[in-house]
């Protein structure tokens, strides 16, 4: 079962709450799905909690019959106080740390949700669809507006960003996530994935990068 654990893979004494994402967030990715993002409100959707697995040593996508199921790789972080309604100086303390997540998107299932006005969560929030990796701590990360995050694939890069290409930073983000979900300890907010999608297949070995520092591997079954 699922636990949020710290970088040297001790648990963190935090419950395992819902995940909160953005789509839309790098201008990049915009451009590959052909999207026309909101200026005004932030494209925000949900995971429960069971969408959430470790990301190591292996996790599983869906059957084949549901179509492609793609990588998004986003800087994930962890929430350890409330927020709600919160403003810019209240973000800072609310934050255990960061780590890094795949963002499991039945690509199929979700254009024809788009296409017949229907929610993701069959696309997006089904189990399993948050592989993530430990967390490390905020005091002891980079800059988490300049990190690298990187995908690497069957030992080709397939995502590449810098999480200073975001378009609404980390902290806005979650003061206007606050205004619309209640913020809990324990939840995570993932941020948004930059280009280079595709499809994931069983078998394929994945290493993921986070702040040219972090290194996970794992294996797709
Ligand atoms: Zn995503």
């Amino acid at each position: 079962m699922y636990k949020h654990l710290d970088i040297t893979l001790l648990p963190i004494n935090l419950p395992v709450g819902k995940v909160v994402c953005v789509g839309q967030n790098y201008a990049d990715h915009i451009l590959e799905m052909n999207s026309t993002p909101d200026v005004d409100d932030a494209l925000l959707f949900m995971k429960p909690s069971t969408a959430l697995t470790p990301l190591m040593p292996k996790f599983a996508v869906p059957e084949q019959k549901l179509g492609p199921c793609h990588n998004e790789t986003e800087l994930a972080v962890l929430i350890k106080q409330p927020l709600t309604k919160a403003c810019i100086d209240e973000i800072d303390a609310a934050i255990w740390g960061y780590g890094i997540a795949l963002d499991l998107t039945l690509r199929e299932v979700q254009a024809r949700a788009k296409k017949m006005g229907r929610p993701w969560e069959r696309a997006k929030s089904f189990d399993g669809s948050c592989p993530t990796s430990p967390f490390i701590e905020k005091a002891q990360f980079v800059d988490p507006q300049a990190c690298q995050i990187s995908l690497i694939v069957n030992e080709k890069v397939r995502q590449k960003g810098n999480t200073g290409q975001m378009l609404r930073s980390i902290n806005n983000l979650l003061v206007e996530i606050s205004h619309c979900f209640t913020l809990l300890l324990g939840d995570i907010v993932l941020t948004g994935t930059p280009a280079g999608v595709g499809p994931l297949i069983k078998g394929d070995k994945l290493t993921v990068n986070l702040a040219s520092t972090y290194q996970f591997e794992t294996e797709v079954v």
